[in-house]
Parts: structure tokens; sequence; C-alpha cells
């Protein structure tokens, strides 16, 4: 591959505030080991918005963001071998990470001692910002680059990246499966993709929303239970009743009232990523000696291994597919708790 750095359509934030723009970046030049992607869909987290409304911290703008993203191989560097051009292939929230580390030795990446390298607002390996998959083309390394199975359809496949692979993380971690009690708290992007995989698991899955707004949709998507946490009789009948907990609430939970509602042994851990503390008061953990933990995405190999449990067992996002003028709308339905239950960037409408 001939050193050729791509301009490429993307949008991107330019402030807190302002919508998103049209714009052009640039993807670096095909490394020997990087896969050049043509990116078909990308869908839209929750964390994108918390990143580009400055939320959680300093963001280099412009940036354009986006870890869910799916497309096609159309070139492979010299040295690449594990993918082939044509080849569908998705992307998630991380691009690299230093690869010598206790964690990355353990294949568990995504917890790099030096920090992975975020699929955006990250630091590229030639010193530039990372740009995500709200654009057409993108450069990955080919370590990074995972197989989508030809049985899920793109527009479907892109929430696996982050919201399946975030929630099947935990899921696995703990045990959920046959005769462990599930929660689910929040049934948005990540959340709805929980409760399908939790009931795949063979777990005994509970929702709780806000409201009982999404009840039909949760119970066919295979929770048994459905509660509303506005009404305060749940943390009533629920006292005591669960194994593992999931939080995926993209605003401080009433940790408290949460923590009450393991059994012995329980956890709750938490996938969703306010930008306040979460305080834990301790005496709520004392009782059934419970544990408050937190998860971050997943390794590489663990998310190839969520794509293929998908594909196996025939699980996708719920997804509402848009187009490229539509992401500022998007952003506020997902503020909203309106989304049902991921949007889905069509990124030939930036061509
Ligand atoms: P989302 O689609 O907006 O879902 C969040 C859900 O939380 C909503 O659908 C809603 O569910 C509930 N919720 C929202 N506002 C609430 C409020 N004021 N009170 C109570 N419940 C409320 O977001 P997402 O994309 O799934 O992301 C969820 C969180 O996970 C975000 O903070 C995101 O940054 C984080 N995240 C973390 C990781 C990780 O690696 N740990 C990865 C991806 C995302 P109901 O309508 O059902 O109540
Ligand atoms: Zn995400
Ligand atoms: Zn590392």
């Amino acid at each position: 591959m001939e050193d050729v750095i791509l301009t490429v359509n993307a949008i991107a934030a330019t402030s807190a505030t302002e919508p998103l723009v049209r714009t052009t970046i640039e993807r670096r030049d095909v490394g020997p080991r990087d896969v050049l992607i043509q990116i078909r869909y990308a869908g839209i987290c929750h964390s994108d918005i918390h990143t580009v409304r400055g939320e959680w911290g300093t963001v280099p703008y412009p940036l354009t963001v986006g870890h869910e993203i799916v497309g096609q191989v159309t070139a492979v560097g010299a040295e690449a071998t594990k993918h082939a051009v044509g080849d569908r292939v998705g992307v998630g929230c991380m691009v690299n990470s230093c690869r010598e580390c206790e964690n990355c030795r353990a294949g568990q990446e995504q917890y790099c001692l030096k920090g992975n390298t975020q699929t955006y607002a990250g630091v590229d390996r030639d010193g530039t910002v990372t740009q995500g998959g709200y654009s057409t083309h993108i450069v990955v390394d080919e370590d990074f680059v995972l197989r989508v199975p030809e049985s899920i359809p793109y527009e479907t496949a892109a929430p696996l990246l982050c919201a399946g692979v975030t929630t099947y993380s935990p899921l696995a971690y703990w045990n959920a499966g046959p005769g462990r009690k599930v929660a689910v708290v929040g049934m948005g992007g990540l959340g709805h993709m929980a409760v399908k995989i939790a009931a795949a698991m063979g777990a005994e899955v509970t929702v709780l929303s806000q409201t009982l707004g999404k009840k039909d949709d949760g119970l066919a998507f295979g929770a048994e239970h459905y509660y509303a946490t506005k009404d305060p009789v749940t943390f009533e009948v629920l006292r005591n009743s669960f194994d593992l907990i999931v939080n995926t609430v993209s605003v401080p939970i009433d940790m408290a009232a949460y923590l009450g509602l393991l059994r012995l042994d329980g956890t709750l851990v938490s996938v969703g990523a306010p930008p306040e503390p979460l305080p834990v008061p301790v005496f709520a953990l004392f009782g059934n000696r419970r544990s408050f933990a937190g998860s971050s995405i997943g390794s590489i190999a663990e998310t190839q291994e969520m794509l293929d449990f998908c594909a196996e067992r025939g699980i996708a996002p719920e997804v509402e597919v848009i187009g490229a003028d539509a992401v500022d709308e998007a952003y506020e339905r997902v503020l909203a708790s309106d989304v049902r239950y991921r949007f889905v960037i069509d990124v030939d409408t930036l061509s």
C-alpha cells in the first residue's frame, strides 16, 4: 500500500453546545498491519453524547465520535493476515493498547494499564487525535478489528460493538445463566441488549425501568418481569431478590435503594457512566455481603465471542436507522429516554 493519507467525509462536534457539522477528516496511511474499512453504519452510544457535550472532561474539538462501527474492508497492509478485502468487519471502543502490560498480556486490553487507545478522542500512534465512526472510512490495526458474522445485517451489527459487548462482558463475568436472577436497570441501548443477552444465557431477567411504558418490549426481549422504578413499592417487593444487577443508567441512581435489591453475595455492576459520582452508603453493602462493581466494554476476544454468540442465538439490537443530518435530533431523543433502542447512522448519507 502506498503512503496516502485519506481525506474522508465525516460529521464532527465543534463545541459542547453547537449542532454537529459536516466536515472532512484525515485518516492515517494504511500501515503494514492496518485495515482500511469503508464504514456502512455507525451506532449512536450515549457515551458519544457525554463526550461531545464535555460532560466527561476536556474535548479535543473538532471531534468525530462514534464507536459502534461496521463496514467492509477495502484495503489491507502488506503484513496484515487477519482480514481480507471484502470482509465484513467491525470496530468498537478501542483501536489499540500497549500490548505489554500485565492486563494486555492477560488478554484484557480494555484495562490496559497505560490506557487503551480509544476509538475517538484518544492519541493515535502517529500522535494525532483519533476520530470515530461518524465518517465514511477508518484505518485500524488489524488486531482491533472484529469479524461480523454473515447472518447479522450491518445495521443491526453496529450496536453490538459497544452496547453488545459492554453488557455481555459483565453478564459473562458474573455468571448470568440458569438459576441466576438478573436485573437490568434502564432499558435503552445497553439495557435492551443486556436483557436479550442475559435471557439468552438462561438467567431469569427483570427489567427495572422508570415506567411501565416499554413493558411489552422488555418481555418480548426475554425478560420475565418488569417493574417501574418510579413506583416506591418496587423497591419493597424486590428487596433481597437478585444475584446480579446491571445498571445501565446514564445519570446517578439511588445506590442504597438498588443495593437493597441484592440477595446474599449479590453484585450491582455499573456500566452506566454518569459524570457525577455514585455515592455508596457502606451499610447497604454489609447486608447480604453485597458488592458494587464497575465494568468497561470487553476485550477484543470477548467482543468476537459476543458477536458469534449473538449470531448463533439470533440476537440483534433493535435499531432506528437515520441519516447523517438527523444525529442532533437523535441525541435529544436519547436524552429524553425516547430511543427504541439504538439509533444507527446510515453512513452512505455522508458520501
Ligand atoms: P441510553 O440508550 O440513553 O440508555 C440509558 C437508559 O437509562 C435510558 O433508556 C433510561 O431507561 C435510563 N435513564 C435515562 N435517564 C434516566 C433518569 N433520569 N433516571 C432514571 N433512568 C434514566 O444510553 P446507553 O447508550 O445505553 O448508555 C448508558 C450509559 O452507559 C451511558 O452513561 C454510557 O456512557 C454508558 N456506557 C458505558 C460503557 C462502559 O464501558 N462501561 C459503554 C457504553 C456506554 P428507561 O427509560 O428504561 O428508564
Ligand atoms: Zn459506547
Ligand atoms: Zn497494556
